[in-house]
C-alpha cells in the first residue's frame, strides 16, 4: 500500500512477528468495501450471493461490540461526531483507492476480491492513515480456479461456515502472494 501511495501506520518488520507501526487515534468504524454480494449485504437486502456490485459499495459500521457494530448512515456519522464530512469524503475516496489495489492485486493471484474491511486512525498531524492487517480474516476471496460456491471460498468463511480445511486455504492466499514476489 505505501508502495503506492497509500498512507499507512506501518513502519517496519523488525522481525518476522512484530510490526512497527505509527502511533494513531483510531476512528470507532468498520469500513468495507464489497465488489460482490456477500454475507451481511445478502442478509439484509436479500441480494443474491454472488451479485456483481457495480460501482462497489463503501459502508460504516460503528465498531460497537454492546451495540452490534451498526451499519451507520452519513447523518448518524455527523449526529455521533464519529467522523466530519470531510473526513468521511477521504475514507470513502481511500477505501475506493485501496480496493482498485487490492483487486488488482489479487486479481494476479487468481483470486477474487469480494469484499473487505478497513479500518484507519488519524494521526499527531490529523492525517488519515490505514491502521489495519489485510488477511483472509478480513477480506472475502474466492479461489478463480474453482466454481463450487463451497470450495473456492479461501477466507474466514470457511472457519464462520465450518467448511474445513481453514488452514490449507489460508497457506493457499499465501503461496499464491509470495509466487507474487511480495
Ligand atoms: N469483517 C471483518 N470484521 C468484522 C466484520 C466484517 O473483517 O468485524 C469483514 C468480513 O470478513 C468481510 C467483510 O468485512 O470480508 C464484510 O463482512 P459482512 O458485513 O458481510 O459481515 P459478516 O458476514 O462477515 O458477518
Amino acid at each position: 500500500m505505501e508502495a503506492n501511495g497509500v498512507p499507512t501506520h506501518f513502519v517496519d518488520r523488525p522481525s518476522a512477528k512484530e510490526m512497527r507501526v505509527k502511533s494513531v487515534k483510531i476512528i470507532p468504524l468498520e469500513v468495507v468495501v464489497r465488489n460482490i454480494a456477500a454475507g451481511s449485504l445478502c442478509l439484509q437486502t436479500g441480494l443474491k450471493l454472488g451479485t456483481n456490485l457495480q460501482p462497489s459499495l463503501v459502508e460504516f459500521y460503528y465498531k460497537n461490540d454492546h451495540l452490534g457494530d451498526p451499519l451507520l448512515t452519513r447523518d448518524r456519522l455527523r449526529l455521533l461526531d464519529l467522523a466530519t464530512d470531510d473526513q468521511v469524503d477521504q475514507l470513502i475516496k481511500m477505501a475506493q483507492w485501496i480496493n482498485d489495489l487490492l483487486m488488482g492485486f489479487f486479481q494476479q493471484c487468481g483470486i477474487t476480491l469480494v469484499d473487505f474491511k478497513l479500518e484507519f486512525g488519524v494521526d499527531a498531524a490529523q492525517q488519515i492513515l490505514l491502521a489495519d492487517e489485510i488477511s483472509p480474516d478480513t477480506c472475502r476471496l474466492w479461489n478463480q480456479s474453482e466454481t463450487d460456491p463451497d470450495r473456492r471460498v479461501m477466507d474466514k468463511d470457511r472457519f464462520r461456515r465450518d467448511l474445513g480445511n481453514v488452514e490449507e486455504a489460508y497457506q493457499q492466499v499465501l503461496k499464491r502472494i509470495l509466487d507474487q514476489g511480495v
